[in-house]
């Protein structure tokens, strides 16, 4: 492996591997370090729904049109259970092809490790980052790899272990007491390629239209999640349909559930210099929005552009980086709020706002403006 290098990327997850990829289109030297054997979790049962400006993104970078086909969401729907209120969000009234796309995280994966493979970019797999540090010359990675240890030097160090535990700063968590129970279900009705988002008393239901079934995100208190997955089939679908209402019929079991405890992350900025988080690793979300890879896809994608402005030679220069914080705050900090208030405000434990939140999605339903608002933010985050 070459010791020195432009940029080390740590984490070769989606965020990690779109932004080693926007760099080596910029020419940038890049080594992009995956502590899994292979590059990246092909076994990752997590079903992502991307924006359309995620799409756009990844076309930029060479990685659309993915295989299977992700699978067009024309229309969201919101609603509560046991409230009154509910709103349509549609492709036709953003003037957009689709609002967003859903695809498996594996899926992802294998589109952005078969386009690194093709890239100027050094894929260094079963290789873990232990620690990083910096200085006003460089940053430097201590690594291990095959059971031996070495330190590489770089401009700059990015990181996108996913929050894994490389962590450079002080990091703000608040623990949902909520976990996601993920799976793919079928049901009587078809899709049509709508999409819904229900907030029950647990916790936020989420089924999107994959391929001819769905992919369900169904969160509940943990142990209630665990509970669930433990259900056999009849029972478990049964349960689905109580939650979910009868609108789709009745629902069958497909595939393996898991279960994904949640809390929300937020990193401070790193306190040594060269270095920078993205990704999961500077902001890890509560899924309720599907907004976690594309608010990290957006870190990735202007991180990019900014050194592809300014130029690879002082790339972790204090100058730069700030500049990159100063930029992606409005639309990290925007991102965060709106996916931490909907869960406090759907959240059982205030339930005085039962009303108020049916008028708030009547509100939305009734006035095309704020519906609009609601879906760009959705679509392409907060850009300031
Ligand atoms: C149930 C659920 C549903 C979700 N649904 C959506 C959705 O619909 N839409 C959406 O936008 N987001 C969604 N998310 C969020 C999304 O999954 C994450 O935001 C996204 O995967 C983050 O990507 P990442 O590359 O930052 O981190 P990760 O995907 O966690 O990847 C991190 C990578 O870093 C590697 N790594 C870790 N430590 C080291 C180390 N020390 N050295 C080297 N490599 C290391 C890991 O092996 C891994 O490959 C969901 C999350 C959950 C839990």
């Amino acid at each position: 492996m070459d010791e020195s290098n432009d940029i080390i990327v740590v984490g070769g997850g989606p965020v990690g591997a779109a932004l080693a990829l926007g760099l080596d289109k910029q020419g940038c030297k890049v080594t992009l370090l995956e502590a899994r054997a292979q590059a990246g979790a092909e076994d990752d049962a997590r079903t992502l729904a991307l924006s359309h400006g995620s799409r756009l993104i990844l076309e930029r970078l060479g990685v659309w049109p993915l295989s299977p086909p992700p699978t067009a969401i024309m229309e969201i729907n919101v609603s509560q259970r046991s409230g009154f209120g509910r709103v349509e969000l549609t492709a036709a009234e953003a003037a957009l092809p689709a609002l967003g796309y859903v695809v498996e995280y594996g899926a992802l994966q294998r589109a952005l490790t078969a386009a690194l493979a093709h890239s100027g970019v050094q894929v260094e797999s079963g290789c873990a980052a232990l620690a990083v540090s910096g200085d006003t010359q460089q940053a430097r990675v201590a690594v291990e790899q095959a059971g031996v240890r070495r330190e590489l030097q770089a401009t700059l160090v990015a990181i996108a272990d996913g929050g894994a535990g490389l962590e450079l700063s002080q990091v703000r968590t608040r623990d949902y007491a909520q976990s996601a129970l993920v799976c793919d279900v079928a049901s009587e009705q078809p899709h049509r390629n709508r999409a819904f988002e229900r907030f029950t008393d647990e916790g936020p239901l989420a089924l999107l239209p994959n391929a001819q079934g769905w992919a369900l995100v169904w969160t509940a208190r943990p142990q209630r999640a665990a509970q669930l997955a433990a259900l056999d089939e009849a029972a478990f679908c049964a349960q689905l349909r109580q939650a979910f209402g009868n609108s789709l019929g009745a629902f069958t079991l497909r595939g393996r559930r898991r279960v994904f405890p949640l809390h929300l992350k937020v990193a401070a900025r790193p306190v040594a210099p060269r270095c920078v988080q993205i990704g999961n690793a500077a902001q890890t979300l509560h899924p309720v929005a599907g907004q976690g890879f594309n608010l990290g896809l957006r870190d990735a994608f202007e991180l990019a552009r900014l050194i592809a402005v300014r130029g690879a030679a002082d790339a972790g220069g204090n100058e730069l980086l700030n500049t990159f914080f100063n930029q992606r705050r409005f639309d990290r900090t925007a991102t965060i709020l709106f996916t931490d208030s909907l869960i406090r405000l759907f959240s059982k434990d205030i339930p005085f706002l039962m009303p108020a939140r049916g008028l708030g999605l009547a509100a939305l339903a009734v006035i095309p403006a704020a519906r609009k608002f609601v879906a760009r933010r959705m679509i392409f985050g907060a850009r300031g």
